[in-house]
């Protein structure tokens, strides 16, 4: 087991961690512990829609290191549901309004902001206000300023800071990793990435609603096709130029349709990638000097599948990439593990789209990138 520094250790236990119980002892009886143990960290939901119902409850039940403690709804009748279904204490179950008292309870250590993406911020800087740990969910926010307050809210906070970017901890994401560092197909010339999908569903969605979303496939799907442009190639964008195509404007009112997209990076590589809410895409490809490699589909739930250029399949078993992701986050906190999704990422994410954005808005201009202090590892 990791030693804890000082630093680290104090940080912990001003979130109310035991140290009996960081430290693997059995005196876990705490004012404020629950029957869960409290070697695992308590994480409490934050919107109980679609993606908190069917990905990361359930995901939940099977990390190692964090638990479902808590939830925070705006719904009244999803409390009961919830509370039988996970065996939440009433103690731990908050709406928007109450939520900032969740403050006084040792049990929360990290707050999972699940809303509409214009919420994220919001929800995130009072989390840290709060003295909890945030996970934000992707896009981080709907602007590159709130970005920065949420960053700003958690480390005057003095809390750790992550975004959902569940790939990041998925054994495929690191594999192709690997390919691009170690140059296993030589060096990476031209990258290929889509993310999309049909959209028909309810027109009153808040994903088509622009106040709410930000934006419509690039916010969505778009920051995937970023990821994987990125990490297809090992290196942040120098420049952006981008393109806006419309087929279904009755629909799609408020927000994008279609986007493509090429970046140019420092390496000398190129990518294209598409991002859509009218067509379907689930695909990275990176053609290298000596070679390639390929990810379909790349970044749904999975299984996720790949193919290299000297014929083997890259696999891996199955598991919850969101009980990955928890479980990387709750080791960054306990034990020091590197922060594989940090919050600067997020922004660099939403530097890129609001480029996008820029170059569309500008007939498709080159827009220089200057991503190169931010520290992200791509
Ligand atoms: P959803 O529509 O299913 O759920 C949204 C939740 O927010 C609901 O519980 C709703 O009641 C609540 N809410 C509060 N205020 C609202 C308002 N003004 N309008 C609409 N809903 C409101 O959405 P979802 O699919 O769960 O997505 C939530 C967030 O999670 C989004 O930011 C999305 O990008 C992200 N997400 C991430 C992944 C991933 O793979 N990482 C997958 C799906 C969704």
């Amino acid at each position: 087991m990791k030693l804890f520094s000082r630093r680290d250790f104090s940080a912990t236990m001003g979130k109310g961690i035991t140290a009996t119980a960081l430290l693997g002892g059995t005196s876990l009886a705490c004012a404020n512990s629950t029957k869960q143990d409290k070697k695992k960290l308590g994480i409490a939901l934050v919107g109980l829609g679609s993606y908190s119902t069917y990905q990361l409850a359930p995901s939940l039940q099977d990390t190692e290191h964090c638990y479902l403690a808590g939830i925070v709804t705006g719904t009244p009748e999803k409390e009961k549901v919830w509370q039988d279904k996970y065996d939440i204490p009433s103690k731990n179950i908050y709406n928007y309004e109450n939520f900032d008292t969740i403050a006084k309870n040792d049990a929360i250590d990290i707050v999972y902001v699940v809303l509409p993406n214009s919420m994220h911020a919001d929800f995130s800087i009072r989390a840290a206000g709060a003295g909890k740990h945030v996970i934000c969910e992707k896009p981080m926010a709907i602007s590159v300023e709130e970005c920065d307050a949420i960053i700003k809210a958690c480390k005057e906070a003095g809390v750790k800071l992550s975004v959902g970017y569940r790939m990041q901890s998925d054994p495929y994401t690191k594999e192709v990793k690997k390919y691009v560092a170690e140059k296993t197909f030589g060096d990476v010339h031209f990258v290929s990435s889509d993310a999309g999908y049909i959209s028909r569903g309810n027109p009153n969605q808040w994903r088509l609603n622009k106040k709410l979303s930000g934006g419509g496939a690039l916010m969505n799907m778009g920051v995937y096709s970023i990821q994987t442009s990125i990490y297809g190639c090992g290196s942040n964008p120098s420049s952006v130029s981008a393109q806006e195509f419309s087929t279904r404007p009755e629909y799609f009112k408020e927000t994008d349709e279609t986007i493509t997209a090429q970046f140019e990076f420092p390496t000398g590589a190129v990518a294209h990638m598409m991002t859509s809410h009218n067509a379907n895409g689930n695909r990275l490809k990176s053609h290298c000097s000596k070679g390639w490699f390929e990810l379909e589909p790349a970044h749904s739930y999975g299984p996720i599948s790949g193919r290299t250029s000297n014929g083997n399949v890259i696999s891996f078993p199955h598991k919850r990439q969101q009980a990955l992701q928890m479980d990387d986050f709750a080791k960054h906190i306990l034990l020091g593990t590197p922060n594989v999704a940090p919050g600067e990422m997020g922004k660099r994410d939403m530097i890129i789209v609001e480029a996008i954005y820029r170059s569309i808005a500008e007939g498709g201009k080159k827009q220089m990138l200057d991503l190169g202090n931010m520290g992200i590892v791509p």
